[in-house]
């Protein structure tokens, strides 16, 4: 009969661990935080900005394999920050977080980004979940609508955010469209500009606009309390790992 893993030993594939940084993204953009980058996730982005953390091929060069302890122990030799944000890849495939997440809140607020495919009990242990169902550039087809039903039920839907990134004109009309599904009740709706690693600042910005523009001519964008944001780390620090 195989040895059942206890809690404390048993270990997450990590692919990276950094901070602290300013979170760029979403609800919570500008706070100081750490990140814990986990391997593996559902989807296969077309444009994802995190290939070695979900493609098996990749993920060989960059997994950690750490107990919950060792991940804190790693978090607590970093300058200090108010944030701890757990992200992949897609975190929500990992069941048994739990025990992580504990120990985190000890020191620091935690924050999960999930792309909403997988339900964990473990979200409601969390201070913030950030939830960022992918668009029709993404070629991911439709959304996990169950799921996504799911967290924005009860009280977990009180620390949710809903982030959707926006490539194109498609994906913009997808977001305002079925805004009242992708978010539930929650609010505002943040739209992030989908940047590529090849844009300058400038084409950044100039998405940005445009994008602003665009959403100021839409009539759900009122309803839905639409925030229109850049990927200001994209900005700042461009593409790289670790920030
Ligand atoms: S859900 Fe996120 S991590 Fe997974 S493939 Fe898409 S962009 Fe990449």
């Amino acid at each position: 009969m195989p040895e059942k893993t206890s809690q404390s030993e048993r270990r997450f594939s990590v692919n990276e661990i950094f901070g602290p940084t300013m979170q760029g993204e979403g609800a919570l953009i500008g706070a100081l935080t750490h990140f814990v980058r986990f391997n593996g996730c559902d989807y296969r982005c077309a444009w994802c900005d995190s290939p070695e953390a979900v493609l098996p091929e990749l993920i060989k060069n960059h997994h950690t394999p750490m107990t919950a302890k060792e991940i804190s122990d790693k978090l607590l030799t970093f300058s200090k920050a108010c944030w701890v944000t757990l992200s992949g890849g897609n975190p929500g495939m990992h069941e048994h977080l739990r025990e992580l997440i504990g120990r985190l809140r000890c020191n620091w607020k935690v924050a999960c980004e999930t792309q909403g495919t997988i339900y964990q009990d473990w979200f409601e242990e969390l201070d913030h979940l950030v939830v960022s169902p992918k668009p029709p550039s993404a070629n991911q087809g439709a959304p996990n609508y169950h799921t996504l039903a799911k967290i924005f039920t009860g009280a977990l839907s009180k620390k949710t955010s809903v982030k959707i990134v926006v490539f194109d004109a498609v994906d913009l009309g997808w977001a305002l469209e079925q805004g009242h599904i992708l978010c539930g009740d929650v609010r505002p709706l943040y739209l992030q500009v989908g940047t590529d690693p090849t844009d300058s600042n400038e084409e950044i910005l100039n998405s940005y606009r445009e994008l602003v523009e665009q959403v100021h001519h839409h009539p759900a964008a009122i309803h839905l309390d639409v925030r229109v944001l850049p990927q200001t780390h994209k900005l700042l620090y461009g593409h790289g790992r670790g920030v």
